[in-house]
């Protein structure tokens, strides 16, 4: 075609350059472009920073010849630079920026989307014979299944039920410091990853980049052949317990049986078709129970698929929605990953997590990180910005339904049932953290006071008026009426510090 194939740092597997599946053709010279002002709009996570360089440069020594690699200020100076106004085509990027960027280039050329089950146009389709104010991931999740043909026999699913959550959400096995299965892959790192290394300890010192976290060996796959051995591992050694502790925590058990593939995902490295596929095929062969492998086929068939959908279908200002009217800063402390700043044992505990390896699992995001920074007013917006410069597998697309959506409840409700958020008891529950705590998840007011327990109260009570409405919440609302110290409990949080 005489054309050039333009590669973003999030589409680096065999599937976005497949011409069987609608890519460029075999001889299809390709170009990536490693764009430093990318770093200078933002801060990162160091081991972020690390991740995406590492397996952009990874993808450039694997594709060799083919690849034109260009390192650049910013996007539009790499093109100009390898291909002047030639023809260029590009998968459909993953942010309403990178996206209309392309579409504002008249010498570039959008193919669908790749990474994802199902395309812009089935979800319209589907989302359109629900009505805007019925877009529900269960209701998407049992579509996706049917259509797929995921974990079913005919048109009913395996098992009988769609939703095994009933034997999920167990809590962690009493007194134990671990769940003892075996640990996730980690990688070896490379040649790539020391120049990597040397380039970030660089722009750091020359200002050009600034970062959160700490450097440390790399965590996560850089290359296929890596997120290919981490999907093997998971599926064969951890897939069995993920299920029922899909939402435990332990202190001392960070990963528990999570399968850690979120960034390999959203790298383009692993296709979501191949890990529910094998899930599936481990489940048939007899190896780990329904409850895990429907679980996991959720998490990435459901919920995964949902919220890029979402991101699209809602449009670039659903970024902004503030429907609680939440305008608070976060706190240095919170921003600089500093545990320092709160006596709180689970959130010093996570944050410690998150600044050493830019990664937490979806319980510690939702009901600790979320949940708090909900709780105190933070401002939804920056709180999202907060969680895509703070972890690994951050990026716009999966960030801004995940944040705005499902844990600030800032969208009033468009994605999600009701506000996730809970008092300590909750999260004494569902982890360890409570016990060695210098507060006590039952106390709202007083030393004591758990600042989850106080501040689910006080949340409720600013947002009476709204939740009361909500039928899930009634409940919840009715039951400010039965404190009776909450005016003392509603002065102790207006002089809270962290
Ligand atoms: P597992 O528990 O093993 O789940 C398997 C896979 O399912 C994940 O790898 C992921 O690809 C997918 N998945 C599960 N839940 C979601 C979800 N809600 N949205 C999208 N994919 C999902 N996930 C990201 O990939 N990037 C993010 O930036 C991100 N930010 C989040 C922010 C908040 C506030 C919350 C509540 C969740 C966020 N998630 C995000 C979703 C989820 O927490 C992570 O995908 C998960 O914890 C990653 O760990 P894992 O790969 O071990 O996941
Ligand atoms: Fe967290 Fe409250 Fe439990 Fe302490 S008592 S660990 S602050 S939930």
């Amino acid at each position: 075609s005489g054309g050039t194939h333009w590669l973003f740092g999030d589409q680096l597997g065999p599937h976005f350059v497949d011409p069987a599946r609608g890519g460029p053709s075999r001889d299809t010279p390709l170009l990536m472009i490693e764009a430093r002002s990318v770093f200078r709009r933002r801060r990162f996570h160091r081991a972020k920073a690390h991740l995406v360089l590492s397996a952009m440069r990874h993808r450039a020594a694997e594709l060799g010849d083919r690849v034109r690699y260009v390192k650049a200020d910013t996007y539009r100076q790499g093109l100009r630079e390898a291909v002047g106004d030639g023809p260029v085509t590009v998968h459909h990027p993953t942010s309403h920026a990178a996206h209309a960027f392309v579409r504002s280039l008249p010498s570039v050329t959008v193919l669908p989307a790749r990474g994802f089950l199902v395309t812009h146009d089935e979800f319209r389709g589907w989302a359109e014979g629900h009505g805007e104010k019925h877009l529900r991931q269960e209701d998407f999740y049992r579509w996706v299944r049917t259509t797929h043909d995921l974990l079913m026999e005919g048109d009913r699913p395996v098992g009988g039920r769609w939703n095994l959550d009933h034997d999920n959400r167990q809590p962690p096995p009493r007194g134990a410091t671990g769940l003892g299965v075996p640990a996730a892959y980690r990688p070896r790192e490379s040649d790539i990853d020391a120049e990597v290394r040397a380039d970030l300890d660089r722009w750091s010192r020359d200002g050009h980049a600034e970062f959160v976290g700490e450097d440390a060996p790399r965590g996560f796959p850089a290359t296929r052949r890596e997120a290919l051995a981490a999907l093997r591992r998971f599926v064969e050694h951890r897939l069995a317990t993920f299920g029922a502790y899909e939402d435990a925590v332990l202190a001392g058990d960070a990963t528990m049986s999570h399968s850690l593939l979120s960034s390999s995902l959203n790298l383009g490295l692993l296709d979501p078709a191949e890990c529910v596929e094998r899930a599936e095929a481990q489940w048939r062969s007899g190896e780990v129970p329904l409850n895990s492998a429907e679980g996991f086929v959720r998490q990435i068939a459901g919920w995964r698929e949902f919220v890029w959908h979402v991101y699209w279908y809602f449009g670039t200002r659903y970024r902004a929605s503030n429907t609680l009217g939440h305008h608070e800063p976060l706190p240095d402390w919170f921003a600089e990953l500093s545990p320092d700043g709160t006596e709180a044992n689970c959130l010093t505990h996570v944050l410690e997590q998150v600044g050493t390896t830019g990664w937490t699992h979806h319980i510690p995001r939702l009901m600790i990180l979320g949940s708090f920074a909900l709780q105190r007013g933070w401002d939804p917006g920056a709180v999202t910005d907060w969680f895509h410069r703070s972890f690994v597998d951050g990026y716009d697309w999966v960030m801004v339904p995940n944040v705005v959506g499902m844990s600030q409840y800032a969208d009033g409700g468009r994605m999600t049932t009701k506000p996730y958020t809970s008092g300590g008891a909750y999260i004494d529950r569902m982890s360890d953290f409570c016990g060695s705590c210098r507060y006590k998840p039952s106390v709202r007011v007083g030393e004591d006071a758990c600042p989850f327990t106080a501040g689910y109260w006080n949340l409720l009570h600013r947002h009476r008026d709204r939740f009361e409405h909500n039928a899930r919440m009634t409940q919840a609302v009715r039951g400010l009426d039965r404190l009776r110290d909450l005016d003392a409990l509603l002065e102790q949080e207006r002089g809270r510090r962290d």
